[in-house]
């Protein structure tokens, strides 16, 4: 299974290691043909190279755009080194066999990260990169293709360590990766194509992305994980910067994403807000005068959940509020800034993670979420629904208060935000009861109120904090009984889509307790 390479053709776009790869594969006598730049590179570099175009006859036209295309490469590549037909072919027409391809692709996804115009980006499809890369790991088993720098040192140590041939394993492991990278740089393509025709559509989707990070593990110690980053400019998880303390785990990425997500919805000119996460859940989520009094209030919602949470600030982290979440352990800081106070104050904790990012994120832009099932994966418009109190339908005979109003429109902020079925109590600007993630809603209600009753006990106050609080619900309400207690709780008014068969019944219930209620015609199911 051993393959000797005596033949190579190398072609990139970035150089980098292109020298030293060069010279190490000419040492072990090695031919070497390129392209153009790449040519001249080495050229430069006193190595003796043979132009492609003067191996296939034709020069490099159309802007480069035809280069390589041409039988006396791809039969080079593509010819089985044990079949008498395969070997006639080569013979008749002078095709010389490539045994090693050397190829990293027109950076594509750089040229679109750098906001390039159409016809740039379109330039920067590479062509005949790809069908070379597709070809020569089409007959990985005589031909090896690298497709990344980190890959030369390798090759080498192959060669060096199998007298100037390669392992079977070895080029099959090159192949996988070099498919890996054509699909991705398609899918680049794609999602570009999808975004610059404001495609959103998701029956338009492709899966496109680079590796970001090998994870320690995935959601538990014996998954294997990893993390890519699609491109994206967005404020978020995936592009912020890290300070301090170590490498995000795979649950750490999920739940600071939805932790800044959820504190995006609430626009820094408003004031200070804070979301603390756990299990993808919020524990706790507040607005304050300050910083400092957001994070604190939204810590007393649920104290016992918070410990070992993230936390998602909506203003740059101050030293104040730096110094109150340092009393407990707490897992990760996102914040879009951080001042140097609070630096030198999170510094002493060397196990707490500080992400700052670019700004927040734009809750209400269009975007696509992709979720794996068995044998396939759903793909959806991420749920970018934003309502004000315009949008909002009072139904009962009592109208709610401008606090009660404006403390349903941030349960219903919240609400988005949790795992279904969501129930969500609020008392000024401050969450005081979550249900999440139970399979039924009233379930979801007496948690929610139960944990209240908890915390007032643990703050030593002599009522639930949801007395007087309102309450939000992902979905309808199916009966009265989940509405019924929220209303035992202390709940004053109540926000949720309606369109339930029993609404007339729910709204009956809400009159008769002395409810408010609103309905938004919008549902927020979160799985
Ligand atoms: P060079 O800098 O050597 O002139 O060009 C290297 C780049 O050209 C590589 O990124 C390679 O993938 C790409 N390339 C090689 N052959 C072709 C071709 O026939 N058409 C196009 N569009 N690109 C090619």
């Amino acid at each position: 299974n051993l393959a000797p390479v005596r033949r190579a053709l190398l072609s990139v776009s970035d150089k980098t290691g292109l020298i030293d790869l060069g010279r190490a594969l000419s040492d072990m006598g090695v031919e070497l043909l390129s392209t153009g730049g790449s040519a001249k590179t080495l050229r430069e570099a006193g190595l003796d190279v043979r132009d492609v175009a003067d191996v296939t006859g034709f020069p490099e036209m159309m802007d480069g755009r035809v280069k390589t295309l041409h039988p006396m490469v791809h039969g080079g590549l593509l010819a089985l080194r044990d079949n008498d037909d395969h070997l006639a072919a080569m013979d008749t027409h002078g095709i010389g066999a490539i045994d090693l391809l050397v190829v990293n692709l027109y950076p594509f996804e750089e040229t679109v990260a750098k906001g390039a115009d159409y016809d740039t980006c379109i330039e920067n499809i590479d062509i005949g990169g790809p069908a070379m890369i597709r070809a020569a790991a089409k007959n990985h088993s005589f031909v090896n293709v690298v497709v990344d720098v980190e890959d030369y040192a390798p090759l080498l140590e192959e060669l060096k360590a199998n007298d100037g041939q390669t392992t079977y394993a070895f080029r099959q492991r090159l192949a996988l990766n070099a498919y890996s990278r054509t699909g991705a740089y398609d899918a680049a393509v794609s999602a570009w194509m999808a975004k610059a025709l404001d495609e959103q559509a998701p029956r338009r989707c492709a899966v496109a992305g680079t590796l970001a990070q090998t994870l320690r593990y995935g959601e538990n110690p014996h998954q294997q994980a990893a993390f890519y980053k699609d491109g994206s400019t967005r404020a978020g998880v995936a592009t912020a910067a890290q300070h301090q303390g170590k490498e995000l785990s795979y649950n750490n990425i999920n739940d600071t994403d939805a932790a800044f997500e959820l504190v995006s919805e609430f626009a820094p000119e408003n004031g200070p807000a804070c979301a603390i996460i756990k299990h993808a859940n919020p524990c706790g989520v507040a607005r304050g005068a300050s910083l400092q009094e957001a994070y604190s209030r939204a810590f007393d919602c649920d104290r016992t959940s918070a410990f070992g949470g993230i936390i998602a600030l909506n203003q740059p982290l101050d030293g104040a509020t730096a110094q109150e979440i340092t009393q407990i352990f707490t897992e990760v800081v996102i914040a879009p800034g951080a001042d140097d106070e609070a630096k030198a104050i999170f510094a002493a904790k060397k196990n707490l993670r500080l992400l700052t990012t670019d700004g927040l994120a734009d809750p209400a832009e269009a975007a696509l979420m992709i979720k794996q099932v068995s044998g396939g994966y759903l793909v959806q418009d991420k749920d970018s629904g934003v309502l004000t109190a315009d949008d909002l339908k009072v139904v009962t005979k009592r109208t709610p208060t401008e606090q009660e109003m404006a403390d349903m429109l941030f349960a219903w902020k919240v609400a988005k935000h949790v795992k279904s079925n969501a129930i969500v109590y609020v008392k000024d600007g401050a969450t005081v009861g979550v249900g999440a993630g139970q399979m039924s809603r009233v379930d979801s209600c007496r948690i929610a109120a139960r944990k209240s009753e908890d915390m007032a006990a643990e703050l030593g106050l002599s009522t639930p904090l949801t007395q007087g609080s309102v309450v939000a619900s992902d979905a309808f309400f199916p009966f009265a009984d989940g509405l019924l207690t929220a209303a035992e709780a202390g709940a004053t008014a109540v926000i949720h889509p309606g369109g339930s068969m029993r609404d007339e019944d729910v709204i009956a219930a809400a009159d008769e307790a002395g409810l408010a209620m609103v309905l938004t015609g919008m549902r927020h199911f979160l799985h």
